[in-house]
């Protein structure tokens, strides 16, 4: 099969002629019809995030037709349309994994990192780990719902029940977002860089009801806000946009350093929190509501092997909405 392999940190990505993999006990093998590209594959492939398995097949928002079921796999027939998300594993058995936080399992997995990943025209992965996808999407479309779609639902869970929600970077993540809180009724204020007005104006048309500069001082005291720029000059901002009470929540899993700021910012009982990757709940729950919505992804699509461009287009801000790859090789 082809495959984008990543040899190194830092390096391009390679197209490689690889060994369909063979799916283990409990495992699934995927005909992967595409697979969406996160700001994490970015952190990934430029070396920020420092234990890849090497070399890696990147990409954990999966959506594939099971070709084959390893032994003793429940709940999936061949045929079936399936997502895979980054929690690729967890051990089931540490302090997390038994009270409900599997996100922050010791010995978790992740998929694109620490085992292969969907830049392929095939994958596996373990069975418990994955979602059916509800019948209302073409894979290109629900393929951005598998991380930008729950990181961006567990982060606005985090941020509270408040009316007025800040958002501070919008890509993938924030134009899922936006859709779940305005059906939620609530306000969004969209941040984007400076000059991005392209992005504020996408922002005005997934339902904000004000998009600007995160420089510019908020037309409105917030009551949360959810940061997915891995900007962390953006905390001590977001701090001042919030008004008593106020949650800042972190939702990327890279940041920069975040500068020191006066204590008077986070006093009035403002928090910060980070969000870690997902649990299965939340999974189920969020595509669950999904098609209720409905949430409608704006999707850029890559061939396979333009990964590299994909990525680059990512880094420089030029996605509209989320980016995905299709191998030649998917059928629908
Ligand atoms: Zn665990
Ligand atoms: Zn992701």
């Amino acid at each position: 099969m082809h495959a984008m392999v990543m040899e190194r940190a830092g390096e391009r990505l390679k197209l490689e002629r690889i060994a369909i993999p063979i799916p283990g006990s409990g495992e699934l093998l995927l005909k992967v019809q595409a697979c969406g590209i996160c700001r994490t594959d970015l952190h990934v492939v430029d070396g920020e995030l420092t234990a890849p398995k090497l070399p890696l097949v990147p990409g954990h928002q999966i959506i594939g037709l099971v070709q084959e079921c390893g032994q003793g796999v429940i709940g999936f027939q061949d045929g079936d349309l399936v997502g895979v998300p980054w929690l690729g594993g967890t051990c089931g058995e540490c302090e997390y994994c038994v009270s409900d936080r599997e996100n922050l399992c010791n010995r978790a997995i992740f998929t694109g990192y620490q085992r292969n990943g969907g830049f392929a025209e095939y994958c596996t992965a373990d069975a418990r780990f994955c979602f059916s996808i509800p019948e209302d999407y073409l894979p290109t479309q629900a393929a951005p719902l598998l991380c930008a779609g729950l990181i961006g639902y567990r982060s606005l869970r985090m941020a509270g029940k408040g009316k007025r929600l800040g958002i501070y970077g919008f890509g993938a993540a924030a134009h899922i977002v936006t859709q779940v809180a305005v059906w939620q009724e609530r306000e969004v204020y969209a941040y984007t860089r400076e000059e991005d007005t392209t992005g504020q104006e996408f922002a005005r048309s997934m339902g904000a009801c004000w998009a600007g500069s995160a420089l510019e001082p908020p037309p409105v005291e917030l009551d949360a806000a959810i940061i997915f720029a891995p900007a962390g000059e953006l905390v001590p901002l977001a701090l001042q946009a919030v008004g008593k009470g106020g949650v800042v929540v972190c939702g990327g899993i890279y940041m920069s350093n975040i500068p020191s700021f006066p204590y008077e910012l986070l006093w009035g009982e403002r928090s910060i929190i980070s969000v870690t990757n997902l649990t299965r709940r939340d999974g189920e729950e969020f595509l669950e509501l999904a098609p209720r919505i409905p949430i409608r992804t704006e999707v850029q699509v890559f061939p396979l092997d333009q990964a590299n461009e994909a990525l680059d287009a990512l880094r420089s801000g030029w996605i509209t909405g989320a980016a995905v790859l299709v191998p030649d090789t998917a059928d629908v």
